[in-house]
């Protein structure tokens, strides 16, 4: 079975205290015997939280961004050596507000997915179309030229430390999730289009998270899917009662299997 995660996506939220305190109620209050929680809290509690984090089995940390660049001279920057360095496990990259609002196209994700490979990190990469898109009827292609101009480059032991997020921009943070069916459709596709470049096996062991509003009330008809391993939650993850609520989802909706 492909493995199963529900990751936290905290953005630029919360502070130490709060972050610390959240991270602990979540990890005294839910049991993740065989999937895995991930936690993306902001740099500056990154060792913070990787010292809480590594106390149980079934959570990690991520950061939820790295430099395209090795070091030097790029004030502000963190690069992928540093996090590798907290330990960190995995790192977001190409997510919707980082293309968006930094302008971070297909040739800069490249080199941060290669710098994340290079120091051990696990990338989650995300993908994902605009409103205009799935209007227009053009979603499907959207998501797969993504996918091709920043996966199909990978060597197939790349690809296999990779999880991928479908995260339609028009679910993010706005309430509206995708629906089940949706969901579907666009990770069976995803999967279509990388078993045009890499062997069958390799793909089917690839986990694809659904992003974009998922809450307490949708994460197990969304979880349920056969291409869905579970979820990348933003908003919903600073609410611990919400955040334990997703967990216990995927629990359930694996004991079902
Ligand atoms: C995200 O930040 O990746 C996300 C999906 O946010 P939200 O759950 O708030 O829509």
């Amino acid at each position: 079975m492909r493995k199963k995660i529900v990751a936290g996506n905290w953005k630029m939220n919360t502070d130490k205290l709060k972050g610390s305190l959240l991270t602990h109620t979540v990890m005294e209050e839910t049991n993740p015997g065989n999937f895995e929680v991930i936690f993306f809290p902001p740099f500056p509690f990154l060792s913070d939280i990787a010292l809480i984090s590594c106390q149980k089995q079934g959570f990690s940390l991520g950061a939820q961004n790295i430099s395209e660049f090795d070091n030097g001279a790029f004030t502000g920057e963190v690069s992928a050596e540093m996090i590798a360095s907290i330990p960190c496990k995995y790192v977001l990259v190409g997510h919707s507000e980082r293309r968006m609002y930094f302008n971070e196209n297909a040739d800069v994700l490249n080199k941060k997915l290669l710098k994340a490979y290079q120091h051990g990190l696990i990338p989650l990469f995300c993908c994902g179309e605009p409103i205009s898109e799935r209007e227009n009827d053009n979603y499907l292609d959207f998501v797969s030229i993504q996918i091709k101009e920043s996966l199909f480059d990978l060597t197939a032991d790349q690809l296999k430390n990779t999880v991928i997020a479908y995260e339609p921009i028009w679910a993010i943070g706005t309430g509206k999730t995708a629906n089940p069916s949706q969901a579907q459709e666009m990770h069976a596709l995803i999967r279509n289009v990388l078993e045009e470049k890499f062997d069958q096996n390799l793909v089917e062991s690839i986990p694809i998270l659904y992003g974009g509003s998922v809450n307490s009330s949708n994460a197990s008809e969304l979880f349920s899917q056969p291409d869905v391993d579970g979820g990348l939650v933003g908003g919903a993850s600073l609410k611990a009662e919400e955040f334990i609520k997703i967990i216990a989802s995927m629990e359930t909706v694996l004991r079902n299997k």
